[in-house]
């Protein structure tokens, strides 16, 4: 039975020893196995993971193994279970802790910084001092579940409860999901400094991050809001979210097109792409004194029109993830359904099927935008009854 001193459960969720995890072997190898049951600490909750979305960067860590970092370097064969867009319900409270009640429905961000360094002191928990720094004699406590710390391809995880937002009844699971990605998008326009409404904002890439980026834009009363991208059927989803203009960088020259959308050229890029000519393209899309936040990761160095940049005071920001407590901003959203996150929402499979749902995310087979993996616990043995 599930009993560790301090920590409260409840018979009515009652936590097994032992749970189904995948576990990351070889680059590409991922086994359904069997493990223990983590123990929340001071400050921790354990979840029980009801659904978890996939990532494009989950997709990168399973294959290339960066960036996670499991004890100082590559997470291959270290019983390491990726995922880290997952939502559930509480289900035992670490000592102390009176934030959160047995029962409630979570989702989660990634972050929970160390708490004691410099960054995480400026509330910068995203850029830790001490990343992955968790484990042997060095053990700061930092913790991003599916990259330094177990994730949410698994049956449970325990979050620190800096990392844990309350999800109201109104909103299903697969939406949770989504929230960390809302989140994601939410941060850039905080690192940005925040104050869109009136102002111009380019998205770059109608990607998860891309397409939410122009929903939290609009929401945020940005005005325009142009989405850029080589898919027509995303570029639509864009629309729908919010985007009054959209460019096909395919058969359209969109630093032309934004530069006559805006006068001047666009007050903020986000850019979501990543490759070396949607980089250019942001430069020189940029109005001076502008901003851009890359939100994507190259996978090689790329040449950027530096000179551009530095005569026109413009600003860049490079970031990894959500941040700021961005993911309870996006919640707000989301709970007042000021855009509606389930349009990115394709896929669902259970959580042993997690292998298929990696190649529909990987090969984008049927459109697939977010494919969510879920538990399946009551709604499969309802199916089954029917
Ligand atoms: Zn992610
Ligand atoms: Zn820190």
């Amino acid at each position: 039975m599930y009993d560790h001193p301090g920590v409260k459960t409840s018979s009515d969720y009652p936590v097994p020893e032992t749970m189904r995890a995948w576990v990351l072997g070889d680059p590409d190898e991922l086994t359904l196995s069997s493990k223990p049951v983590p123990v929340p600490a001071r400050a921790e909750i354990l979840v029980r993971i009801d659904a978890v979305a996939i990532c494009a960067t989950d997709l990168e860590i399973i294959h290339y193994g960066s960036p996670a970092k499991i004890e100082g370097g590559a997470p291959f064969n270290k019983n390491f279970t990726p995922g880290h867009e997952y939502m559930g319900t509480v289900v035992a409270l670490g000592p102390g802790v009176d934030e959160f009640d047995i029962g409630q429905r979570v989702t989660v961000e990634i972050h929970a910084g160390c708490g004691q360094c410099k960054r995480c002191r400026q509330g910068m928990y995203t850029a830790c001092l001490n990343y992955g720094l968790n484990y042997g004699d060095v053990d700061k406590g930092h913790r991003a579940n599916g990259f330094t710390t177990d994730g949410g391809f698994a049956e449970y995880a325990v979050n620190n409860i800096n990392t844990v937002i309350k999800v109201p009844d109104t909103m299903s699971d697969e939406e949770a999901t989504l929230v960390v990605t809302a989140g994601t998008s939410m941060y850039g326009l905080t690192e940005l400094g925040g104050l869109v409404a009136g102002e111009s904002v380019v998205v770059m890439g109608p990607g998860p991050i891309g397409l939410l980026a122009v929903a939290v834009a609009k929401a945020l009363g940005a005005d325009p809001v142009i989405l850029t991208g080589t898919r027509d059927s995303r570029l639509a989803i864009g629309k729908e979210l919010g985007a009054d203009h959209v460019i096909n960088v395919r058969n359209e020259d969109s630093v032309k097109i934004v530069k006559d959308l805006t006068g001047i050229g666009a007050d903020y890029i986000v850019e979501c792409a990543g490759t070396e000519s949607t980089i250019n393209d942001a430069a020189h899309m940029v109005n001076r004194g502008g901003k851009i936040c890359l939100a994507a990761f190259p996978h090689e160095p790329v040449l950027v029109d530096l000179p551009e940049i530095v005569r026109n005071n413009v600003y860049v920001y490079g970031i990894r993830g959500e941040g700021r407590s961005a993911t309870h901003r996006a919640m707000a959203f989301m709970a007042a359904k000021r855009f509606d996150a389930t349009k990115i929402h394709t896929h669902t499979f259970a959580l042993d099927d997690l292998p298929t749902a990696l190649k529909y995310a990987r090969e984008r087979i049927e459109d697939a935008i977010k494919v969510v993996v879920t538990a399946k616990r009551e709604s499969g043995i309802q199916a089954a009854a029917e």
